[in-house]
């Protein structure tokens, strides 16, 4: 090379190391989240863009992320799968793994919040049961769709744009697990699933939303009154397996034996969907009692959408050894008893687990 070419080459060197460092410095300034797939339907596909049936969890993190324009402007995004189901086949292992897992993520430095994408039929459990298990204040935001990807108005890419613009908001540190969609920010003590197919199905009807989320932009109204994550005494470190508990699901001439049945099928804890205010026939509270002498531990809720069940309000629960799920719904009830019941079997203390969680 002659002499005379060694200037431009050192400036088009330095050029290139400039936008390389801008780059660099770019990307370093943008968070980092991690996707964890576990299927349902914002991951699927159906035959047409408006056909009802469609296979769950056929779509991958890549390709949901490719339908959103502008996401990579957003965060750094890693994604992981975990499960590959719909959430009606979501069980107590994949939670615990994804338990595990999202802790294990957030103790990294560089990991700043968790996006979980998760079937909509059972994401209040899930969410309820991270809630009590994530040990960090980083954001865990968990994200669903009620359409399928392929659906004419698929409603999947924008919450899934909408979850990392909350997971990488600092304002959403340390109010607990999140769940966004349709705009809306539950925290997972409160929301539940209230529509078969709408799209503006999960609502907050105790507590209310914790805000709202626009294209990524967010507006927080509420913090999450419970205790939750980093306040939690419950931790995934232990445990394996958690014991059964059922849900039965209350009804005018509810027959006794089905409580019976529960337990002569190895229930440790059996959550009731009660009518009103956590009722049951008379027949159906002798057994209730009934289970309880053998230490199983009952515990009263409502199949009622909204509203709490009271301690001796109209049951008499000292005298029959039972516990009132105060604000949670049967399927959340069922999660605080499995975890409760890993630490202790005794009414007055899982009541006052009722009232904390
Ligand atoms: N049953 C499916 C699931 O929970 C469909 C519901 C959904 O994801 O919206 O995974």
């Amino acid at each position: 090379m002659t002499p005379k070419y060694i200037p431009r080459l050192l400036l088009v060197m330095g050029l290139i190391l400039s936008s390389c460092l801008g780059a660099f410095s770019e990307n370093k300034q943008l968070p980092t989240i991690v996707i964890l797939a576990t299927g349902g339907t914002i991951a699927g596909a159906a035959g047409s863009g408006t056909q009802a049936s469609y296979k769950s969890g056929a779509v991958t993190i890549d390709a949901m992320l490719a339908a959103i324009p502008g996401i990579k402007d957003l965060a750094k995004i890693k994604g992981e799968q975990i499960s590959n189901v719909g959430s009606q086949d979501m069980t107590v292992h994949i939670m615990l793994t994804l338990g595990k897992r999202i802790n294990a993520l957030l103790a990294q430095k560089e990991v700043d919040g968790i996006v979980v994408t998760h079937g909509t039929d059972t994401l209040e459990e899930t969410a309820f049961f991270l809630n009590l298990l994530v040990k960090s204040a980083k954001p865990v935001v968990m994200v669903g769709s009620m359409r399928p990807s392929t659906a004419v108005s698929a409603d999947g890419p924008l919450n899934l744009y909408n979850a990392i613009g909350v997971a990488i908001d600092p304002n959403s540190r340390g109010r607990g697990v999140l769940v966004v969609m349709n705009d809306w920010i539950h925290g997972a003590h409160s929301l539940t699933k209230t529509s078969t197919t709408a799209v503006q199905t999960f609502m907050s009807p105790l507590r209310g939303l914790v805000g709202i989320s626009s294209y990524g932009k967010n507006d927080f109204y509420n913090n999450p009154h419970w205790k939750h994550t980093t306040a939690s005494e419950f931790e995934t470190a232990n445990i394996s397996t958690l014991p059964r508990v059922d849900i039965l699901y209350a009804y005018a001439g509810m027959p006794p034996d089905l409580i019976d049945a529960s337990v002569a099928g190895g229930a440790k804890g059996i959550v009731i969907a009660g009518v009103g205010n956590g009722n049951m026939n008379r027949a159906s509270l002798e057994a209730a009692a009934r289970a309880a002498k053998k230490g199983i531990v009952v515990v009263r809720s409502s199949r009622v959408a909204t509203g709490s069940v009271g301690r001796n309000v109209e049951v008499n629960d000292d005298e029959l050894n039972l516990v009132a799920s105060d604000e949670l719904n049967p399927q959340k009830a069922r999660i605080l008893l499995m975890l409760a019941l890993l630490k202790t079997r005794t009414t007055a203390d899982i009541q006052s687990l009722f009232y904390t969680y």
